[in-house]
């Protein structure tokens, strides 16, 4: 089969290779023809080998929605033919942490926030991938493949990282970076939640997603927040943008607030005051992927949500497509068209 491959960490190590051994199953495995891989920074992390990889020669790739193609014999849930995307962690099922639909922090799925696929495992920039079928969903016949290729990571992790904070209707929601990937679907979640939301952007098409507001000076956010929530300041803010945004969003969060993240873009050592924390009451949440029950909320919602896309690459394109994602032009989704 065809894949993009690579045989020792770095960019300049990526190939494609039309000979590359189509993956085996296992009795409870599914094989997925891809159709479409969504192309995230952490497929460039994967690449840079910063993280432990397996295996090598390694195939990256960590967003996937495809058909499945074959199924292992004690596989009962689906069958040859049908619309799949795969829900990336690697877990076990059986420990605390899986019993108690945390399937992201499995503890005996590897170390920490590397149980996914596509690091610890070949991932979807290929023509097929073998997954577990406990990791690959059914979606509708008419959901579009850009939408089910945006699932797997960049919708599931706001939409986690929402639920996480608990937001309420008619609270107002702070989102940073919010036309980024993750962004303009945590803007969509919040709008569906029922909050206001205060989108910070440059780009004004983020209303289109249901931003109530938009920030564009992220230099004067929190004063911005002041004026829109009239002195009430933010019930929730989302920033995964990292220090060069943490005093502003930090600053925003008014009382009773949360302040939740799922990165740390621009770096992650921040200096806190507790004071401003405990005075207000503030609770800062941290949050990581999701689990597959909110996998398949999301894939029930899936009419109602949407996706913007930059630029399709084909598979043979697979490195002009990881090294989009950094163009300063970049508006919206990038996604490899596998088949
Ligand atoms: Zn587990």
């Amino acid at each position: 089969m065809k894949a993009a491959i690579f045989d020792k960490p770095g960019m300049e190590n990526l190939k494609i290779k039309h000979d590359v051994e189509q993956p085996k199953i296992t009795d409870y495995d599914v094989l997925i023809r891809v159709k479409m891989a969504g192309v995230n920074p952490f497929d460039h992390v994967t690449i840079s080998g910063t993280r432990e990889i397996k295996p090598l020669p390694h195939i990256p790739g960590a967003e996937t929605t495809g058909e499945i193609e074959k199924i292992g014999e004690h596989v009962s849930r689906l069958k040859k033919g049908d619309r799949v995307i795969v829900y990336n962690r690697v877990f076990d099922g059986t420990c605390d942490m899986c019993l108690t639909q945390s399937e992201m922090l499995c503890r005996n799925g590897g170390p920490l926030n590397t149980n996914i696929i596509g690091l610890v495992t070949n991932g979807g920039f290929a023509e097929y991938i073998a997954v577990p079928e406990k990791n690959a969903f059914k979606i509708p016949d008419d959901m579009q493949c850009e939408l089910a290729a945006s699932i797997p990571t960049t919708t599931l992790t706001p939409y986690h990282a929402l639920k996480q904070t608990a937001l309420k209707i008619d609270e107002f929601l702070v989102i940073f970076g919010a036309s980024g990937n993750t962004g303009m679907m945590a803007t969509q979640l919040g709008k569906k939640m029922g909050a206001k939301v205060i989108a910070v952007s440059k780009q004004n098409w983020i209303k289109d997603f249901g931003a109530d507001y938009i920030i564009t000076d992220y230099e004067r956010v929190a004063e911005k927040v002041n004026e829109l929530t009239q002195g009430k300041m933010a019930d929730v803010v989302l920033n995964s943008l990292g220090i060069q945004t943490w005093e502003n969003s930090f600053a925003s969060v008014g009382l009773n607030g949360r302040w939740v993240t799922f990165g740390g873009l621009t770096g992650a050592d921040v200096k806190l005051n507790v004071q401003s924390l405990y005075s207000k009451q503030i609770r800062l949440i941290g949050s990581t992927g999701g689990n597959r029950k909110e996998f398949t909320e999301l894939i029930d919602m899936s009419k109602e949500l949407k996706t913007r896309v930059w630029k399709k690459f084909s598979l043979d394109e697979a490195k002009e497509a990881l090294q989009a994602l950094f163009a300063k032009e970049r508006d919206g989704r990038i996604l490899i068209n596998v088949s």
